[in-house]
Formats: structure tokens, sequence, C-alpha cells
């Protein structure tokens, strides 16, 4: 195999040869029906190309039957129509950054992924004196991020942001509306690469464009990031920050929770008129305003409108399933967008943009006894309940790096080979800075929300959001905004209980009771 390498091209030839395959073993496929054909969207596909068959995977290019449920599963087209929009206001990656330079030492971190979280740590990490390369396809942000306005000021990206609306509002069914009490922003794609793409130019990150195949260890310890047309870059440690359907190059823990996904078809458009104030997001809209019924099992599942209201006459629309264990596919959430829509009165005069939202949720924790770290969606920081980890990346970043930073420090001081030796414990620090037993204990709490939300028709939803706003505002906006610790969790537990009507409250000791999260969940909060 000939391979182009940097840095002592002999031993890392050498090294791929005998290594050609990732040393982990693969994770036990869980749960899910085998692969199969579900059903034909027959869309036009990047190429060009009519998909005559529609959905169809290729069970080679996944892990297993978790990361293929993780990359789209039966939605996968349409995954990939929201990755490959077209966006001509944002700067490619490479006019940009220099190119990672072959033949050169070692990089001490390669990032692989150019997501926000990938540009964020990379950022972070070479602000801290790192060398540090940025691998990845030149891609420019697709999706529409929405965030609490507060959060992002926090972050000192408030300028990174296009429109803001002074309160966010909940409808549950015909009763009054529920206020927030929290202004809302819409993120400028845009702006927001720009911003961090110029982080990375004035912390020195170099780049490649492409994608990486594997990652595997050289005998001196180095790490090999297998890229595509078998180039070959050595690092010191490689974080994956590929998305969260990176099972090829990341072990997770096995018998862990089986991974679920919420699904959103949205739409832009210019109405003649719409139902809702201007100054106020819609956060969610749970009003039933489907009067016919969609004749397919899929369409069962409770699903709400969250909305954007730009003016008068443009929105951004999307009708959004918030969990569910088979994705809720996309044709059916855009005719129950457009029957709602029609029902509402909404006549829609031109549209602008189409958005396909598939955010996989819950699922297991990487295997944090690996050498290669994770971050973002790939080291299973989407919030299982809400479908949110932007803003926890770019958060953590500089925590992240300076992580990595120490253990690379302690490298260097010990030599490269205690370095190899001691490396498995050193990259367990990294990993204890993000999932410390805090943060798991969170995360196992919201893995039994997540469960108790997949069971729940449409009036279980209510009865549950009527509760839920009817806690202390603290409770219900920190469990919307990830602040609550894992002890202010279990009193909005006992909270809940207390205030919840009868139904709810037997429905919520079952789930205690029989649900496997349930029993995770005490373990985790038991543990010390
Ligand atoms: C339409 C949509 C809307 C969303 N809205 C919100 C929101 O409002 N708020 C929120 O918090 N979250 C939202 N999410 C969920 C989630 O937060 C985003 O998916 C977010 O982009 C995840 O960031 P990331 O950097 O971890 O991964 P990604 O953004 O998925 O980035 C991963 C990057 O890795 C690259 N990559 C993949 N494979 C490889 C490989 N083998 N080698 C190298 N590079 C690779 C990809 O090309 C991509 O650039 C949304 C998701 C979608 C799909």
């Amino acid at each position: 195999m000939e391979c182009v390498v940097g840095g002592g091209a002999g031993r890392f030839a050498a090294a791929m040869a005998v290594a050609p395959r990732p040393r982990w073993r693969a994770r036990r496929a869980r749960g899910h029906a085998p692969f199969r054909r579900r059903r034909a969207c027959g869309v036009v596909r990047a190429g060009g190309a009519r998909s005559s068959d529609g959905c169809v995977a290729v069970r080679e290019g996944f892990a297993d039957e978790e990361d293929y449920v993780k990359a789209g599963g039966s939605e996968l087209c349409f995954v990939e129509m929201q990755q490959g929009k077209a966006m001509d206001d944002q700067s490619r990656i490479a006019d940009k950054l220099p190119p990672i330079s072959l033949g050169n030492d070692p990089l001490d971190l390669v990032v692989i992924g150019c997501g926000p979280a990938g540009l964020a740590l990379a950022a972070e990490s070479a602000k801290l004196g790192l060398t540090v390369g940025l691998i990845g396809p030149d891609l420019p942000f697709t999706n529409n991020y929405g965030v609490w306005e507060d959060e992002f000021k926090d972050l000192g990206l408030a300028k990174c942001i296009e429109h803001v609306w002074k309160d966010t509002i909940v409808y549950l069914d015909d009763s009054k509306p529920i206020l927030i009490g929290r202004a809302y922003g819409r993120v400028s794609r845009h702006l927001l690469h720009e911003e961090l793409l110029d982080r990375c130019v004035k912390s020195g990150v170099s780049f490649l464009s492409s994608k990486v195949e594997s990652i595997f260890e050289a005998v001196d310890g180095y790490s090999l990031v297998a890229c595509e047309h078998n180039v070959v870059i050595p690092c010191r440690l490689a974080t994956v920050a590929s998305g969260a359907a990176s099972g090829k190059l990341l072990q997770y823990e096995v018998g862990g929770p089986r991974v679920s996904v919420q699904t959103a078809y949205g739409v832009e458009v210019e109405v003649e008129n719409h139902p809702y104030d201007p100054n106020l997001m819609v956060f969610m809209d749970y009003r039933d305003y489907i009067k016919q019924e969609i004749p397919c099992s899929e369409a069962h599942s409770p699903t709400f409108l969250y909305a954007m209201p730009m003016s008068s006459t443009r929105v951004f629309f999307e009708e959004t399933c918030l969990a569910s264990k088979d994705a809720m596919p996309f044709d059916v959430l855009k005719e129950k967008l457009m029957l709602r829509l029609e029902t509402l009165g909404v006549r829609i005069t031109k549209t602008y943009e189409e958005e396909w939202s598939y955010i996989p949720v819950g699922g297991s924790l990487p295997n944090t006894e690996q050498k290669n770290l994770a971050y973002g969606a790939a080291a299973s920081m989407v919030h299982p309940a809400t479908g949110y980890s932007v803003v926890r990346s770019l958060s953590e970043a500089p925590n992240y790096a300076s992580a990595i930073a120490n253990i690379l420090k302690a490298g260097q001081v010990k030599g490269t080979h205690a370095y190899k030796r001691s490396n498995g414990n050193i990259s367990m620090q990294a990993w204890n800075t993000l999932w410390p037993l805090e943060r798991k204990r969170q995360r196992a709490f919201f893995l039994f929300g997540l469960a108790l939300i997949l069971q729940l028709d449409i009036e279980g939803i209510r009865t549950f959001f009527h509760t839920f706003f009817r806690l202390p505002r603290w409770m219900w906006q920190g469990f919307l905004g990830s602040t609550l610790s894992s002890a202010d969790l279990v009193l909005f537990a006992f909270y809940m209980f207390v205030i919840a009507p009868n139904d709810l409250r037997m429905g919520l000791v079952r789930h205690l009771l029989s649900d496997p999260t349930g029993a995770t969940m005490i373990r985790t909060y038991l543990t010390i």
C-alpha cells in the first residue's frame, strides 16, 4: 500500500502496512431492524442523478447499524441534501487556512471535522500554542441554528445572531400560551462560520480538505490519521469531531441505550399572512390544527410547530418530532406541516429554503478508555431531550483544549516512549474533562426523560408540558438551558412528581421501575 506521510515516511509507511484497520473492536449491533430498504424518496441526489430506488444505504459505508441510523438511516438522502446545500456567501476553509505541510514533524493535534465543534476546538487548542491540523471536507454550515440569546452573548458571539425575538412562546392546546421570558436568536450560518474560521486563522491552524478513513497507532505511540488518496497525517493526539455518525473512527460503549432520532422538516417562506406575532419566537406549538388524518402509521407520533416569524410575511416554519425510536420520515413531516398551514389559512407565495433536520439523540457515550478523543456530536454531546449541542460545543472548547494541552505537555516532559506507555490513562484525563461523573448523571437523567417522552401520545405530551411549565421558573428555564446540576435535576423530578396529575404520576413511577433507563439513572447517581 503506497501512502503519503509526513515526518519520517518509512516509519509511518511501515505502521500503515501492519495496521490498516482500526485496532478496536467494532461495537456490537443492538436493537435496530436489519438494514433494509424502507421507503423510496425519489429525490435528485447531490451528483444530479435521480435515484430511482430512493434511500438505499450502502452498508459498507458504516461501522454498524447504529452508525447507519446516526448518519440518516432511511432518511439518508435527505440528510445528504441538507449537508450538500450551496451557501455561496461562506468562505472556503482552504482559502483562509494554510495547508497541513506533509514531511514536517508530527502535529500536536489533529481535529477531524469542520463543523462548529471541530472549528471551535481547533482554534482554542492552537491558541494554547499547540500545532493543530484540521481535516475534513471543505463544506459550509448549512443548518439553521437557534439559540437562547443570552447564551450566545456570554460566548462573545452576539454579532453572529441575525435575528432576535425578545421573548419565546409555547402553545400546548387552546388554553393560554406560556411565555418563556427569554430572548431567542437565529444564528447567521455565514457569520458563525466566518467567526470560527477567523479564530482558526488567528491561532495558526492548518488544514487539509479530505475525509478521514481511519486512525491507527504507530509503534512509537504517534497517531496516524489516514485520509483519502492514501494521505496519512501523523500527530500526537487525534480528536474526532466528525458529527454523530463517527462509528468508523471511534469506539462507543456497548450495552447503552439505543439511539433515537429527532426529525424536523422546515421551510423558510413568504406568505400572504400568518397568525404569529413577529416579536415572539414560537418554541413549540402543540395545538392540533390538523383536521385531516394522514393515513400512515408513522404519522401518529406527536409533532409540534417551531416557528421563527421574521416579519408579518416572512417565516421559518418547522414541523418537528421531538424524538422517535424510528425517525419520523421527512415526507410525513412535510405533509403534516402543509396540512397545518392550510388549516391555519397560511398561503405560501414563495419558498426560500427547505430544511431537513435529522438529529440522533440519546445512544451510548464514547468509550473513555480509547486513546483517540472526540468532541461535539461525535462525543455524544447532543442534549438527549432537546437535540441541542452547539452552545455546549462552543462553550466547552477552551476547557477541553487546555485538558488536551496538559496531556501533551505531560507527554513531552516524559518523552515519547513514556508518553506512549501512559497514553491510555492520559487520554482518560481529557475524557473525564468532557464526561465527568456530574455530566454522566445529568445525561442519565435526560436519557430517562427521553425514554419517557418516547412513550407519550399527544395528550400525554400536553399533560407533561403543562406540569413542566408549572414548575418554578428557574427550574424549567434551567432545564431548557441545560444549566441544572444533577442535584437540581433530582429536585426537578420530585417537584414534577408532587404537582403532576395522578395519571402522569403513575406513569413516572411505572417508567422509573420498568424502563432500563430508570435503573441506569439510579446506578449512575449512586456511583461515587
Ligand atoms: C438542520 C439541523 C438543524 C439543527 N439545529 C440545531 C440548533 O438549532 N441548535 C443546536 O444546538 N443544534 C442543532 N442541530 C444539531 C447539532 O447541534 C448540529 O448537528 C451540529 O452541527 C453538530 O455539530 P458538530 O460540529 O458536532 O458536527 P457537524 O456539524 O455534524 O460537523 C461534522 C463535520 O465533520 C465532517 N466529517 C464527517 N465525516 C468525516 C470524516 N470521515 N472525516 C473528516 N470529516 C468528516 C462533516 O463534513 C462535518 O463538516 C441541528 C442539526 C441539523 C441537522
